[in-house]
């Protein structure tokens, strides 16, 4: 039997026989990094990515004190050499800059999907399907039990939850994630006139969106006044309770997260959760892997098992990716 054209060597994923790793967290030589989230970056020796990838990756990692990184920024749909292998970049959808990463060698295809997202989105890039032989999915919502309500009608709730918030006379206070999720209802909300806040966390983050052209308006960060009457706050989950929030008083409180869809998890110090998700759910994960016309798929990242068994029962070739695969399939 053929190795497969992916692999797992010591817990990262790496194109077989090749030195290119995809999303390492150790140091590598050589690695594609398909979004700036905590889990998907590491400082290597050369990193590929998007221009807003490796912004955002500096905005995390700060420059490296001692051995340099090689940044090699990549656009979209644009195929350049690595060696013997074609690398092409396609839009995630998930947070800015996000990328899929098709490589191309011996004639075969192998699509790495990284974290990505098929509903429309405000921030970032929209995904785009990526066409490939052997397909690496992701698979966080990868369970039947994962079907989100359309994007639109979630944020639609949410600004329902703003308007009745403020309304009441309380600030509306909307947790989500620093990087993606937070410019995600900014834009939403700040684009239909919301005067809004955001924790000097998120500013941050904006201040590297804005640099590449996604504009917010209304949006400031919170000062010691905290926030005015009529003012909508947006801060990273784990620090609602930070400095920064002291002003910020009579609140009522929203997460968002795509886990809200999960009746058996319990969301404590809120008011309300809403599934607003920058990751694909169970029937889009099927859409999105049949629509790439892929033979075999690789399901990596969360609920791997189910969306393999899954993608079996429509006929595709799916196995979750495993360390000790090697041995069986060598
Ligand atoms: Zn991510």
């Amino acid at each position: 039997m053929r190795r497969p054209p992916i692999e797992l060597h010591h817990g990262e994923l790496r194109v077989t026989g090749s030195l290119l790793h995809l999303d390492a967290r150790r140091r590598v030589e050589c690695a594609f990094v398909s979004h700036a989230h905590g889990d998907h970056i590491g400082r290597h020796d050369r990193t590929i990515a998007t221009a807003a990838t490796l912004a955002l990756m500096q905005h995390r990692l700060g420059e490296p004190k001692r051995r340099p990184t090689e940044r090699l920024p990549a656009s979209f749909r644009a195929p350049f050499g690595l060696g013997e292998l074609t690398l092409e970049l396609f839009p995630a959808g998930h947070v800015l800059g996000s990328a899929q990463l098709r490589v191309t060698r011996g004639g075969i295809a192998l699509g790495y999907t990284g974290d990505f997202c098929t509903e429309p989105t405000h921030a970032a890039e929209p995904a785009e399907v990526m066409g490939c032989d052997v397909l690496v999915v992701e698979s966080t919502f990868g369970h039947p039990r994962y079907v989100f309500p359309p994007k639109e009608e979630t944020l639609l709730a949410v600004r329902k939850f703003v308007d009745d918030a403020l309304s009441d006379g309380t600030t509306p206070v909307l947790l989500g994630y620093a990087l993606g999720k937070a410019q995600e209802i900014l834009k939403y909300l700040s684009d239909a006139g919301y005067p809004c806040r955001v924790h000097p966390v998120v500013h941050a983050v904006n201040k590297v969106y804005e640099a590449h052209g996604v504009a917010f308006p209304n949006v400031k960060p919170l000062g010691p006044e905290g926030a005015l009457a009529g003012e909508v706050v947006v801060c990273p989950p784990h620090l609602a309770w930070s400095p920064a929030m002291r002003g910020v008083r009579r609140r009522r409180t929203a997460i968002l997260t795509g886990w809200a869809i999960d009746g058996s998890r319990s969301f404590r110090g809120v008011d309300a959760a809403f599934p607003l998700s920058d990751h694909a759910d169970f029937p889009s994960l099927l859409r999105y892997a049949k629509a790439t016309g892929a033979k075999r798929v690789f399901t990596v990242h969360g609920h791997e098992d189910e969306l393999a068994a899954a993608l079996r029962k429509e006929g595709i070739r799916a196995q979750p990716l495993r360390e000790e695969m090697q041995l069986e399939l060598i």
